[in-house]
């Protein structure tokens, strides 16, 4: 007597035809992640301004200073942190401008540039930030320790916090939130992938730190599309809800659960995924056949196919 078959399998059919979609997924994901344009798309990515530099302490500089700004629609964020490295171009680049800033206090920096919330005071008191724990611990990367993920980010961004001016306003406190806040942190995640993932189009400069250690930039696109693989739950993008994504990718690559964070934001950041099932958009896309997005856009989904949030 012969075993069983498998109650998925069908006749003629190997055996990848028995397998759900959620067994899948990872393949998709792999496709995903594979089949992204990295060149076009790093274009509309805050990546794109450390990419502007070789020296490692100015890519650390103004990869961080472009992280803490990267938030709004790309179109937006992305002139005022270009018009800031200019101007630090031409005081030596953004690490000896950062050192600078730091040692001297000065009105003349970023005069009259201003983002959202944070004006030219706050702009300065950023860079400022940088420059002093640049200057106390040797580099931003030694502020980051090896650790747990929570562990790292929070003694890192502690480290950073206590280099803040006297006088600096909430809107520049705010940057810097910690894992203890609730905070999901996107943009030190985001960061720090930038700075210890070795796979392009990060940096892996940061050796000391395990790609395996790192949380996912949890932002509003990626939120999204992990909840319609049905790899998230809940409705806020928290530190919790950043650390069950990351554990839940972990599942398809345990040494760099965080190499799907580009290719996921990107579907977002493009326009190329409407938040719901378009037959025509859909059928394109690597996620199609494990998506679970509503048929219908509600209003708030319906949007012009332009450069998004971060
Ligand atoms: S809704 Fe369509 S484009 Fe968006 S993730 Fe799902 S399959 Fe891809």
């Amino acid at each position: 007597m012969g075993d069983a078959p498998d109650p998925g399998m069908t006749a003629g059919r190997g055996p990848s035809a028995s397998r759900s979609p959620a067994e899948t997924l990872g393949g998709h994901l792999d496709t995903l992640a594979a089949t992204v344009d990295l060149g076009a798309r790093v274009a509309d990515d805050p990546l794109r301004f450390p990419q502007r530099y070789h020296n490692p302490e100015d890519i650390e500089v103004a990869g961080a200073f472009a992280a803490c700004l990267a938030f709004g629609r790309v179109t937006l964020f992305a002139p005022i942190i270009s018009a800031c490295l200019d101007e630090a171009d031409q005081h030596g680049g953004p690490a000896a401008y950062a050192a600078s800033l730091g040692g001297a206090p000065t009105r003349l920096a970023f005069t009259g540039r201003y983002y959202r919330w944070l004006d030219d005071a706050d702009l300065r008191g950023l860079f400022a930030t940088l420059g002093r724990a640049c200057a106390r611990h040797g580099s931003l990367a030694a502020c980051f320790v090896a650790g747990s993920a929570a562990q790292t980010l929070e003694g890192g961004i502690n480290l950073l916090r206590s280099e803040l001016p006297d006088d600096a306003s909430r809107a520049l406190r705010s940057l810097f939130c910690r894992p203890s806040d609730g905070s999901a942190c996107k943009r030190w995640c985001m960061f720090l992938r930038w700075m210890v993932r070795r796979g392009a189009p990060d940096f892996g400069l940061w050796t000391h730190l395990d790609p395996a250690q790192l949380v996912i930039p949890l932002d509003t696109h990626v939120f999204r599309v992990a909840g319609f693989l049905g790899l998230i739950e809940g409705r806020t993008p928290n530190w919790r809800a950043a650390v069950c994504l990351t554990e839940a990718l972990r599942r398809f690559d345990s040494a760099d659960p965080v190499r799907y964070d580009f290719a996921l934001a990107h579907l977002g950041i493009s326009g190329a995924c409407r938040g719901h099932r378009d037959a025509e958009v859909c059928a394109t896309c690597p996620l199609d056949p494990i998506c679970q997005a509503p048929a219908a856009a509600t209003s708030a989904d319906a949007s012009p196919r332009s450069p998004r949030r971060r």
